[in-house]
């Protein structure tokens, strides 16, 4: 009955007969209250607004302001309209009770007044006013609560009508869940909502407890899928929850492709074809078959990424998926594995021979050209492959089988096809120590340059030197160029060995002049990974001013494919060469495109006649047209000419008969160390020439 705990509840008692005052405030202090009194309406009013009590005890007769115009005033105060009052009317006065609640009394009591049960009659409506209050605050909770939960949520009567239902977030913005005139399910569930599913909701409100359905519905902005779940206490109402899964399904199913496919060209991934493999050799076992499996590596991908760029590079992978896949069946299985390496799968082959043949078809995907940016490029593939059971049994063995017989193809200089044999196993694991040496050699100052001698077949003379690296290694002893070069360019070292390499040979140059021994030109072989790189020509002239070496006494060998590889780019770069006086010389000309009309286009001061042709010229004559048609129009262009690989005087002879300018080969010096080089330049009179 009594308030215990804190301040005591407020009660206003407003009379104007002072003896009934005294009572009541009396017995309400004595039933835990605290008491503020007023004499009549207006004082009642100003007391309710200074005070703010916890209930009002309000006379009906009263003079001036009567009880139920001080009710009706109250009521319209902030706070008034939840206050408890309790009026205090005469025994039979029915009228004044009827008029008591229609001013907004909460309840009343008849005089004269019990005062004891006055106590727990205030006490009974303080509770019952706290109760109201707190139902009022919780219901506005959830109502918040709810509009903040992206679902739909319908009450359902026992009747299995819509009694309300509240627009989640998301859902809101769907028109149709305005339309609130509408009362069965099938009009207010997004979408609609498929008879099936409307059984089953029918059935989970009879049975009772929470169930769970999806539904996915068609419609012109594509299809939506959704979950709902449904309360029910059978009889009574329940509630339907229905959630919008379209764009979480969507992104699972996202996720799910990601995890299983190359983003790129949309072919299954490394983990896609591991799996896949697992699975066909499975079923090979069974049916005792043979399976092929392909690694696919493609040739200078580095350089098309280098010289083209790497939107062109991408495209070149997306055509090459597309090229393979055409020239495969649909059981079979293509996957990009990284970068530009594909694996395949050639399940249910005859046999061995089969099982070759048909990885040789995929091979020949590249004997056409691909087309990039509205340019024709000839790209080749290497390709390895190893043979359930021949090989082996475990998918890791026979993918591995395969790569290394890609490494062996590849290392025969691209375009080539090999099947996975013993031997190869060997060959890698060097391969592999090689690739580790070459990353520590720089720092080991394990490379040599040597030097091989260019003469001019007018004089006889030395006027050039053509810097050729070697790499001194502690267990393989002194490797060639060859060997080492085109794994360098694919792992990149090639760089920092280049960058070597041109300041050794400048600085060896410069010291030669300064010994007298000059002038003449030392030229230095680039690959197509450095020469492409944005600021070649600034490290070249960098080098050439610390050594102070003349531009004019330098000179860089370029092959034709670092030239084919980006004509434009490689035109521009070649124009700031020459301007800086950098001479620049075509390497091994006639083993590429061998396009004269090309050359028009190039600055370029030297062509370089490749040593196929020379290595015969002698004995055929065809060799002999060829090598005297290039010099007669490289000097129309007003080109130098350099033979190569010169070995036998008869070649020589020949070789001046035609006009050739230059000529290097053992017939005057092996590449041979700085010293020696030395040795040859103080002889440097009477070469036989
Ligand atoms: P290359 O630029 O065409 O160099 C000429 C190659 O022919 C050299 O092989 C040289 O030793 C060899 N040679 C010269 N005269 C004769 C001859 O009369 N008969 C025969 N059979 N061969 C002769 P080497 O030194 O093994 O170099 C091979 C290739 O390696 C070079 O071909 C060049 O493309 C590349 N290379 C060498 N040094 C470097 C370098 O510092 N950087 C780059 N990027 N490539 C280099
Ligand atoms: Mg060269
Ligand atoms: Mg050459």
């Amino acid at each position: 009955m009594t308030e215990q705990r804190g301040t005591p509840p407020l009660v206003l008692v407003v009379d104007d007969d002072p003896g009934t005052r005294l009572l009541a405030a009396a017995s309400l202090r004595q039933a835990g209250y605290a008491t503020v009194e007023a004499a009549d309406g207006d004082d009642g009013i100003s007391a309710f607004r200074q005070f703010r009590p916890a209930l009002v005890l309000l006379d009906v007769v009263m003079p001036r302001m009567d009880g139920f115009i001080a009710c009706r005033e109250i009521r319209r105060l902030p706070g008034g309209d939840r206050v408890p009052i309790l009026m205090m009317t005469g025994l039979d006065d029915l009228s004044s009770i009827h008029r008591a609640y229609e001013v907004g009394a909460t309840d009343f009591v008849t005089k004269p007044i019990h005062w004891v049960i006055l106590g727990y009659r205030v006490g009974y409506l303080l509770r019952a006013a706290r109760a109201f209050l707190d139902l009022a605050r919780s219901e506005e909770k959830t109502r918040a609560l709810l509009r903040a939960i992206p679902d739909r949520i319908l009450r359902i009567g026992a009747d299995g009508a819509v009694l309300d239902l509240v627009a989640g977030v998301g859902i809101a913005a769907d028109p149709s869940v305005e339309d609130a005139g509408k009362r069965t399910l099938s009009d207010v569930l997004p979408g609609g909502i498929p008879e099936e599913v409307l059984r089953n909701i029918g059935e989970a409100r009879k049975s009772g407890g929470i169930q769970r359905f999806e539904y996915a519905i068609d419609s012109a902005a594509g299809r939506r899928s959704f979950e709902a779940r449904i309360v029910s206490i059978p009889g009574e109402e329940s509630l339907l929850i229905a959630r919008d899964m379209t764009d979480r399904k969507k992104a699972e199913d996202q996720l799910a492709h990601m995890a299983y496919h190359d983003a790129l060209t949309g072919l299954p991934n490394r983990v896609a074809f591991s799996e896949r493999l697992f699975q066909e050799l499975a079923r090979a076992k069974r049916r005792n078959e043979v399976v092929a499996i392909v690694f696919l590596d493609l040739d200078r991908f580095k350089d098309v990424n280098d010289t083209l760029g790497h939107d062109a590079g991408d495209r070149l992978l997306v055509a090459v998926a597309e090229r393979l896949r055409g020239a495969m069946r649909e059981t079979d299985t293509l996957a990009r594995i990284s970068g530009d390496e594909f694996c395949i799968i050639l399940p249910d082959q005859r046999d061995e021979h089969a099982a070759i043949e048909a990885g040789r078809r995929v091979h020949q995907a590249f004997t056409e050209p691909f087309h990039i940016d509205g340019q024709e490029a000839h790209v080749t593939a290497s390709m390895g492959i190893s043979l359930y059971p021949a090989n082996g049994g475990s998918p890791e063995t026979l993918v591995k089988q395969a790569d290394i017989a890609m490494f062996r193809a590849k290392s025969l200089g691209g375009g080539n096809f090999l099947p996975f044999s013993e031997e190869m196993s060997a060959e890698v694991a060097a391969r592999v120590r090689m690739e580790k040496g070459l990353r520590s050699a720089c720092e080991k100052k394990e490379f040599v340059v040597h030097y091989q001698p260019a003469i001019d077949l007018r004089s006889g003379r030395i006027v050039g030197a053509e810097a050729l690296v070697r790499w001194r290694t502690e267990d393989q002893g002194l490797v060639q160029p060859l060997q080492f070069i085109p794994l360098a360019e694919e792992t990149g070292a090639i760089v920092p060995i280049s960058e070597w390499v041109i300041e050794t040979a400048c600085a060896q140059a410069q010291a030669w002049h300064a010994q007298g021994f000059g002038p003449f030109r030392i030229s230095v072989n680039v690959s197509a990974r450095l020469f492409h790189r944005y600021d070649l020509n600034a490290t070249i002239r960098d080098i050439l001013r610390q050594t102070g070496l003349a531009p004019g006494s330098f000179e860089l060998e370029i092959t034709e494919s670092v030239a084919m590889g980006n004509m434009e780019s490689t035109i521009e770069t070649l124009w700031k060469l020459n301007e800086a006086s950098i001479r620049v010389a075509m390497d091994d000309f006639g083993t590429g495109y061998s396009s004269l009309a090309y050359l028009q286009r190039m600055p370029i001061q030297l062509l370089k006649i490749d040593m196929s042709f020379i290595r015969e010229m002698d004995r055929n004559p065809d060799d002999q047209t060829i090598v005297k048609t290039i010099i007669a129009m490289a000097h129309t262009l007003n080109i130098e000419v350099i033979a190569e690989g010169v070995e036998r005087v008869e070649q020589l002879d020949l070789l001046k008969s035609f006009g050739c300018d230059l000529a290097q080969g053992f017939l005057f010096s092996k590449p041979v160390p700085a010293e020696e080089f030395t040795r040859l330049l103080a002889e440097n009179r009477g070469m036989t020439v």
